[in-house]
């Protein structure tokens, strides 16, 4: 039985102030207890979201890392050695955001994926098609191509401690959402894909769906069978909003 995880990501959001007032709504959440939560500050806040949430059931990550685990030169980076000395368990490999606006690709991102695996953070792998890969009838090629990607360089058993998020990113902020029919065949794809290569890596790793999810449609979303939770933007800014879409994706 896998356990699903709502993860937020606040994106390049939130001032010291805006910050502590959504540190005091989450405080106040009665979160369930069979749902792992996360949050995904900007890296100038980890500090004050880990200290303003301890003691919570939250975990925190970073959006995203070096390529090296271990500091050093890297002017402008962030290494996950240090993620995991501000106390971060987790951080974003491959967001859309990062692909599209930074040019990062994979041989990059699989880089990250290793370095922060080997200072024992969890990655998030994002992956998913830009509209016009889907409406060439591209979608699983193209996702199949971004997992294959990590699987080739670093072997399928690294998702035994990695969590995977497909978000299309044709409903990244933009309020189009995938329907939960065609969020689930994505995500059987995905996982029928790990298991051609390992069947209890396929069956354990949790898959989240990303993409303008709300508490309105969070329900039926992680109703379909391999939806194991959701990786949260815009929505998960505001405590209340996010609270029930974890309470979605409790039982
Ligand atoms: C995201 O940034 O990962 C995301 C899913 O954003 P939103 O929920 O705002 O679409």
């Amino acid at each position: 039985m896998r356990r699903p995880m709502v993860a937020g990501n606040w994106k390049m959001h939130g001032t010291r102030t805006s910050v502590a007032e959504l540190i005091d709504g989450l405080r106040r959440l009665d979160l369930p207890s069979d749902v792992d939560v996360a949050v995904f500050p900007p890296c100038l806040h980890i500090n004050q979201v880990i200290d303003g949430l301890k003691g919570q059931p939250i975990s925190i990550g970073a959006q995203n890392s070096a390529v090296e685990s271990m500091q050093g030169a890297l002017t402008g980076e962030v290494a996950p050695s240090q993620l995991v000395d501000a106390g971060c368990s987790l951080v974003l490999v491959g967001h859309s955001e990062r692909r599209q606006i930074m040019g990062e690709q994979d041989g990059m991102l699989i880089r990250k994926f290793a370095a922060a695996q080997a200072c024992g953070l969890i990655p998030v792998l994002c992956i998913g098609e830009t509209l016009e890969q889907r409406e060439a009838g591209k979608t699983l090629e193209v996702v199949g191509r971004q997992l294959d990607s990590v699987i080739e360089e670093l072997g399928v058993g690294v998702f035994a401690k990695a969590v995977i998020a497909y978000e299309p990113v044709w409903a990244i902020g933009t309020g189009l959402t995938a329907s939960p029919q065609q969020a689930q065949d994505v995500h059987a794809a995905i996982r029928a894909q790990l298991a051609e290569k390992n069947s209890e890596v396929a069956q354990g790793v949790r898959l989240l769906y990303g993409g303008s999810v709300k508490a309105a449609n969070a329900v039926e979303l992680f109703g379909m069978p391999d939806i194991d939770g959701g990786l949260i933007g815009g929505a998960s800014l505001n405590a209340d909003e996010f609270g029930a879409i974890c309470r979605a994706a409790g039982n």
